[in-house]
């Protein structure tokens, strides 16, 4: 058994001992998800059925890189039939399976973030609520945060104290829209991520039979990142693990970065009370980083108040010491980094996948993608807006959602007219209006237009073209039942207009959407050709949107591979290793983000978050940071990060010109932030003048409530602003 081999002894005993509960809680790494990985293939190899395994991963990415890994030890057709994935992904597959029993169809289609957006936007304009003072992002964050609490729209109508605590905060309307919503999305034939979660706690809870079913299957199950995981998912777990209790979950709570989307550090603290006899482990050499490395993490992680103690050495080189470079600008920041990563490129023959550019909001790549680019550097950009959000993509997929799921008006809403054939808004309104009416979707108006027609009160052109259209998708919906969905696909880009009508753009950005188009066909033709070689594959156009809906983090741009410089979001760099890495933007109101440094736990998690970024490190870090930066559409000046002052100086080495003095701000002064010694009592002190924007930020969720009561949330009322990548949802 080979594979044991390379395992130090905390690592054997994990990955060894087959049965009951087991944690491994411990620093970056230290190998857990090695040991996870490894765990299984030694399941495998001792004779468990790989269909009797879950392993639940933070990234899809991670499920694929872990799979593949398995593979290796326990051959290809063995790992196959495992059942591996994000929460989200493993879920949304159970639940097509089990729909009927609360009431949804099987081809229910997922609705990402902008598609939940946009349903909230309508239910604030049906119910005449005004947008700007609830903020369509702000109601979708409070929703989101009672679904993952499981907080449903009756849990919450029976809770004087939830609707106090909104009404004090201005916002008494959100029980309302939070029913509407919740409405619209199950007349829609819909469920958004959120949903996937609380639709299969209710699936389990309500359906012993459902239950017991799974409980049998999952004889064995995994958890990797545990300390991410939110309330929701940590109940689905406990449920499904409550019979043969072989779990094992792995984690570190100096990581847990999630918990503005609801994230839970306590999940791991109860671990030991759910299961008395689990075994806890702890790993605490690193791997994957230098000594330098790894001593400055530890000084860093060292100022949270909140943590468990560990002990995290590594027996790697000592390593050089970390760069640290002050930059004018946001454009010569970028210009550092892309000068720097090319160098290395020629004179130490890196190659550009070893290096990682890492920052704390979407907004900082442009720069750094226009540096690159200057420089002919192949980089590749993860989260951010998908190639599958794009508009000209997303149309199309209207229309493919439309032809799987009738009911869904959300994509309707989208393509009835575009390209535009003379069904303009005020016909979509009297639609909507009398659909609702009738509590009916606005499809089966269309699918009855003759007996309906008579209330509509539209003239006959208007009707003959709502039919022209309804029998269109009709004529591709018959299609869908002996075509293959690549067929079908092209089929509808060509006959709704959609291909003539990107065609008739002859722009430079009008031919790269008719490239998108292209290229959305070809991930199709890639999916089906994927799914045919599979034993259990599925190669139906339900399968690939829901494939699509759920993958935004592996599929983000045309070029997927080749050898290209990663730009991602700290957030999105969770559990992944680079040999270089520029964490950039380290600068106060930026990193820590001014929507998070007023209060202790916020301002833990963003150091949690500069702990993530650090450790992903196996050789050089570069710090940058720039003393001015272009923002909120004018030049601002910036002073550096706290926490840069955070990193012992031992572990620094400054690359600006000797004559310039440390840490220096745009005026030239030493940084007020190094003039005592870093207590943090002052940075708090410190308002923003943004922050005082928010006026009407509903109240927390108060904590004591059931069944929810072990749950914390820090930010209940959710930073829009945050990085929340749609993929990395999944
Ligand atoms: P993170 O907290 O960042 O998710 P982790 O604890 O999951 O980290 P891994 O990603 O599993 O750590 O491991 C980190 C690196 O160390 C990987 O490259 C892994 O292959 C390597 N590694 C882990 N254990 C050993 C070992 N016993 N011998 C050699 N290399 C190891
Ligand atoms: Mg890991």
């Amino acid at each position: 058994m080979d594979y044991l081999k390379g395992l130090n002894k905390p690592q054997y005993e994990a990955v060894t001992s087959l049965e009951g509960p087991l944690m491994v809680l411990a620093g970056a790494g230290s190998g857990k998800t090695r040991v996870l990985t490894m765990r299984i293939a030694h399941l495998i190899t001792n004779l468990v059925d790989p269909f009797n395994i879950l392993a639940l991963t933070f990234t899809n990415k991670a499920a694929k890189e872990m799979k593949e890994r398995i593979a290796k030890v326990v051959g290809q057709s063995e790992a196959r039939s495992l059942w591996m994935g994000t929460f989200h992904s493993v879920f949304a597959r159970i639940l097509r399976s089990e729909a009927h029993y609360i009431g949804f169809p099987s081809n229910f289609t997922i609705y990402d973030s902008q598609d939940s957006l946009n349903v909230i936007r309508k239910v604030l304009k049906e119910l005449n609520i005004d947008g700007d003072l609830y903020k369509p992002k702000k109601v979708q964050a409070r929703i989101s945060s009672y679904k993952n609490n499981l907080i449903t729209v009756k849990a919450y109508f029976n809770n004087p104290e939830l609707i106090e605590a909104d009404e004090r905060a201005n916002m008494k309307s959100i029980g309302a829209i939070y029913q509407k919503y919740v409405d619209v999305c199950f007349r829609n034939g819909a469920m958004d991520f959120d949903d996937l979660l609380l639709r299969t706690n209710e699936l389990l809870t309500r359906f012993p039979e459902v239950l017991a079913k799974y409980q049998d299957r999952f004889r064995y199950i995994l958890v990797d990142e545990y300390q991410d995981t939110n309330h929701s998912q940590y109940l689905i777990v406990k449920a499904l693990a409550s019979k043969f209790e072989n779990i094992c979950v792995v984690g570190d709570d100096a990581q847990s970065i999630y918990s503005f989307r609801g994230a839970n550090i306590y999940n791991i603290l109860n671990f030991k009370k759910d299961y008395p006899d689990a075994v806890t482990v702890s790993l605490e050499q690193n791997y994957r980083s230098t000594q330098n490395i790894v001593n400055a993490a530890n000084v860093v992680i060292s100022k949270n108040l909140q943590q468990f103690k560990k002990n995290v050495f590594s027996d790697n080189e000592e390593g050089e010491k970390i760069k640290v470079y002050r930059s004018l600008s946001d454009a010569d920041e970028a210009n550092f980094v892309a000068s720097n990563i090319w160098e290395q490129h020629n004179s130490d023959q890196k190659k550009f996948t070893d290096f990682a550019i890492l920052y704390r909001t979407n907004s900082q790549t442009r720069a750094f993608e226009d540096a690159l680019r200057r420089k002919n550097i192949p980089y590749r950009v993860f989260g951010g807006l998908s190639f599958y959000q794009r508009k000209e993509v997303k149309d199309l997929i209207a229309y493919l959602r439309l032809l799987v799921n009738e009911n869904d008006s959300e994509a309707l809403s989208r393509i009835i007219n575009y390209p535009v054939r003379g069904i303009g808004e005020t016909t979509q309104n009297k639609l909507i209006v009398f659909a609702d009416s009738q509590n009916i979707a606005v499809t089966q108006v269309l699918d009855n237009l003759g007996f309906y027609a008579p209330n509509l009160k539209l003239n006959n052109g208007i009707l003959t073209k709502l039919s022209d259209f309804w029998s269109m998708i009709k004529a591709f919906q018959v299609m869908l039942k002996t075509e293959n969905a690549y067929n079908v696909a092209m089929e509808v880009a060509k006959r709704s207009g959609v291909i003539k009508f990107l065609k008739d753009d002859q722009t430079p950005e009008g031919i790269s959407r008719v490239e998108n188009i292209q290229e959305l066909m070809n991930s199709m033709q890639g999916f089906i050709e994927e799914q045919q070689q599979l034993e259990d594959g599925d190669a139906s156009l339900s399968s690939f949107l829901e494939n699509i809906a759920l993958s935004a983090d592996t599929q983000t741009d045309k070029n997927q591979d080749g050898d290209q410089v990663s730009l991602m979001t700290i957030h999105l760099s969770k559990g992944l290793e680079f040999p270089v890495v520029h964490v950039v933007g380290l600068e106060e109101n930026l990193f820590p983000s001014f929507m998070s440094s007023s209060t202790r736990e916020e301002l833990e998690e963003e150091r949690r978050l500069f702990y993530v970024a650090l450790t992903r490190a196996e050789k050089q870090v570069f710090f940058t940071y720039a003393v001015s930066r272009f923002q909120w559409g004018k030049i601002t000046s910036a002073e550096p990060s706290r926490f840069l002052s955070e990193v012992d100086e031992q572990y620094l080495e400054f690359i600006n010109p000797a004559t310039e003095s440390r840490f220096m701000n745009n005026s030239g002064l030493k940084s007020s932030i190094f003039d005592d010694d870093n207590s943090e009592p002052r940075f708090f002190k410190k308002k923003d003048p943004k922050k005082t924007i928010e006026k009407n930020e509903p109240a927390p969720i108060p904590q004591n409530l059931k069944p929810v009561a072990t749950a914390r949330i820090i930010n209940p009322s959710g930073n829009s602003s945050q990085d929340i990548e749609v993929g990395d949802r999944v």
